[in-house]
């Protein structure tokens, strides 16, 4: 008798018509029809042969071709008498030891007040992102990022509105006077690319567009992630907002810049006081098997979410927003990619949003 052995870190999303098997020792992720998680569900309590015996000729060709590639694509191995029990199930649990761990700021110039700066430091925040409205100098992102000299503050990452100032020299200059910007993205640029090819620390983007924090929430295949932490992250909470605060311009602190709903604000109270209220968390533990629609969709634990901008449809009893993401344009039912923003399905929520404007200026 054979038995198949699925390697512990082979994590499979079940969709509606199709399976991702992702791998997360090799961070890939590949896509199947949905009969192959039967086959495998099967071969987790049933020997090979006894599975195969169940099958028409034509199925049984089918099925051992599928675990042909299971173990061409080392998904898994092979033993004789019995399943390998020295492969421990892998955990899927979920633990971030810091209250907060990323930082979603808009900005009209580049400074923080004291006591924000200070609440960074003191909830251990990991990631700072920060929406610049106007240009910044070389001077004040050096300034941004030495502030958080000796802090946990591991990254920082900018955007801001491209200034003529910025010159190869300017940017090498950056690169050794900084420690924490890992990405830096000017936006409104008049010439496209102004510096190519380099070799700095951060990431450098530019781009014509003009950019606001609405241009943010679009998902696509390129921003999936077959990253363990962020699995395991996303079959637990919402790969948005777990973890993640959001200030808005007028320094109201939400789950995200772009959402309405506003817990406190920054220059009447801290983000530990907003903490400590346990409202604002709310969002953090609705996963994508709540939300309409990404719940049967194979790519919900690779994809992120988005609750700033949706297709305002359904609310859970708490009246928590679980509409499909609208800046997606994936049917899970088809298995086809189109533009989000002609779905006629779309236009109230996309009039809801005032976004015919905004892909008129696209
Ligand atoms: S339907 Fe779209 S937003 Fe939802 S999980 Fe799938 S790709 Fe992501």
């Amino acid at each position: 008798m054979k038995f198949f052995n699925l390697y512990s870190d082979i994590f499979i999303t079940k969709g509606y018509n199709r399976i991702l098997i992702s791998d997360l020792g090799r961070n890939i992720s590949n896509l199947y029809p949905v009969e192959l998680y039967e086959l495998i569900i099967e071969l987790k309590s049933t020997s090979i042969d006894s599975v195969l015996e169940h099958y028409d000729a034509e199925s049984k060709t089918i099925a051992r071709g599928y675990i042909d590639h299971l173990l061409e694509k080392e998904y898994g191995f092979i033993t004789t008498d019995d399943w390998d029990t020295n492969f421990l199930p892998l955990s899927y649990e979920y633990h971030d030891y810091r209250p907060i761990s990323n930082l979603f700021i808009e900005v009209e110039q580049l400074v923080l007040p004291e006591t924000l700066i200070k609440s960074i430091i003191n909830l251990g925040v990991k990631h700072l992102a920060v929406f610049c409205k106007n240009k910044v100098s070389l001077q004040d992102l050096i300034r941004f990022d030495n502030v958080f000299e000796d802090t946990p503050l591991e990254g920082i990452e900018i955007s801001s509105v491209y200034s003529t100032e910025f010159s190869p020299a300017s940017f090498q200059m950056l690169n050794n006077r900084t420690r924490r910007i890992y990405h830096l993205l000017f936006y409104q640029c008049q010439e496209l690319p102004l510096v190519e090819n380099t070799d700095y620390r951060f990431m450098l983007a530019f781009t014509k567009e003009r950019l606001s924090i609405n241009s943010c929430g679009k998902i696509n295949m390129d921003d999936f992630n077959t990253n363990m932490p962020k699995i395991l992250e996303a079959i637990h909470h919402n790969s948005c907002l777990h973890k993640k605060l959001g200030i808005d311009i007028e320094g109201n602190i939400k789950n995200c810049p772009a959402m309405p709903k506003s817990f406190g604000n920054i220059n009447e109270m801290t983000i530990e006081e907003v903490l400590q209220e346990n409202t604002i968390q709310q969002y953090w533990h609705l996963n994508k098997e709540e939300i309409v629609v990404c719940k049967d969709c194979e790519f919900r634990n690779v994809c992120t979410d988005c609750r700033a901008f949706t297709e305002c449809s359904h609310e859970n009893q708490f009246g928590l927003d679980i509409s499909k993401p609208l800046k997606c344009g994936y049917d899970p039912y088809s298995n086809e990619w189109s533009d989000w923003s002609l779905n006629p399905l779309k236009q109230q929520a996309i009039a809801h949003y005032g976004f015919e404007q905004l892909r008129v200026r696209e």
